[in-house]
């Protein structure tokens, strides 16, 4: 609540795994809510539950474009921008890579405007990719990290550099007060079964029998953060109220390797799909583990979901899916959707 009234928020990218999620948190606090997703890895049926809700609105629109004239009007009231709104699987956000970088650069321009036309304040959601390669292990905030800027990734990590560089210009000349989460790996309902990232391939192909990919050796490293976790984290760092943090890291630091998080998710359907090795992608991050250090102290946040409760409600989610759904979408590997073109 704000001054005693319920609070008006904006997510971008709110038909998106994480955006509505998020759309579900903030309305059962009582807030209004409008999404705007241009509907491209962001999915109508994460948000059906909502149709019927009072307090909420989809706007079908992509923050490249110049913002729908209902966000342009002098009327509008907003207390919150969260940006949300970007592909983040590698397979998505390298179908359409000029699209990408845009997304993070010239939408993120259009929403820090908005958000200085209404006096809102701004969270943007940037990424541990930002760290590339890490040569810093854990990767704690004031490390500048290690892109490769010409490389298949960087529309994304780029994109995310120059987002955060925006925001943070807007906040140092007073245009903005503003948020920027890290965010590292995350997993849980509503990832999309051809979403591309590991859990969601790794899952759906030991549901399905099929055989599971693991790129390289699998000896690379990720640490996997449940979504409710991560939810929790963005409201609680919109609503500091301290000075400017700079950018916080969100993520769960327990770390694990590839091929050891798909002996999991083997051993706990009881799937007997064979393990196959496939070409590690250009610039995979060999290892990368958050330090939370930032986010412990100035939030009080520490992720609470234990790998394996993560991955058995994840397991179960998926499972329900393929159920209703006998033309479910399968995984999604790299080299598939390169091959397809944009999604
Ligand atoms: N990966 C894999 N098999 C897959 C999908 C991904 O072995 O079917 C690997 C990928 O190469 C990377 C790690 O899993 O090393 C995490 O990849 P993901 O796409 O989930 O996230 P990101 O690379 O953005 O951390």
């Amino acid at each position: 609540m704000k001054n005693g009234k319920s609070k008006h928020v904006l997510v971008a990218g709110g038909a998106g795994f994480l955006g509505s999620h998020l759309c579900d948190a903030l309305l059962s606090e009582g807030a209004h809510v409008i999404a705007v997703d241009n509907l491209l890895t962001g999915r109508r049926q994460n948000l059906r539950h909502l149709e019927r809700e009072p307090r909420f609105d989809l706007i079908d629109a992509d923050i490249i474009k110049p913002l729908p004239a209902r966000l342009r009007s002098k009327r509008l009231k907003i207390d919150e921008v969260y940006n949300l709104a970007c592909a983040a699987s590698p397979p998505h956000y390298q179908a359409d890579p000029e699209h990408t970088m845009l997304t993070s650069v010239v939408g993120t321009h259009n929403l820090l405007t908005l958000t200085e036309a209404t006096g809102a304040r701004f969270f943007l959601a940037s990424t541990s990719e930002i760290y590339g390669d890490p040569e810093v292990h854990p990767q704690t905030e004031s490390y500048w990290g290690n892109v490769n800027p010409t490389g298949p990734r960087a529309c994304y990590d780029e994109g995310k550099r120059a987002a955060e560089t925006l925001t943070f210009d807007f906040e140092r000349s007073g245009r903005a007060d503003v948020r920027i989460a890290r965010i590292f790996n995350t997993y849980g309902p509503r990832m999309r079964a051809d979403d591309g990232r590991v859990v969601s391939n790794v899952i759906c192909q030991a549901l399905a029998g099929d055989d599971i990919t693991i790129y390289g050796d699998g000896s690379q490293t990720r640490s996997f953060c449940y979504v409710s976790d991560l939810i929790d984290g963005f409201q609680r760092l919109m609503a500091y109220e301290g000075p400017f943090p700079g950018a916080v890291n969100l993520g769960n630091p327990v770390e694990l390797t590839v091929g050891d998080l798909a002996s999991r998710v083997l051993a706990m359907t009881g799937s007997s799909s064979r393990v196959v090795r496939r070409p590690l992608p250009v610039d995979d991050p060999r290892r990368r583990r958050p330090d939370i250090t930032r986010a412990k102290q100035l939030l009080g946040w520490n992720p609470r979901t234990p790998l394996d409760a993560g991955l058995k409600a994840t397991i179960a989610w998926f499972s329900d899916e393929r159920a209703n759904d006998t033309k479910a979408a399968r995984a999604l590997t790299l080299e598939n959707v390169l091959s397809a073109g944009p999604v």
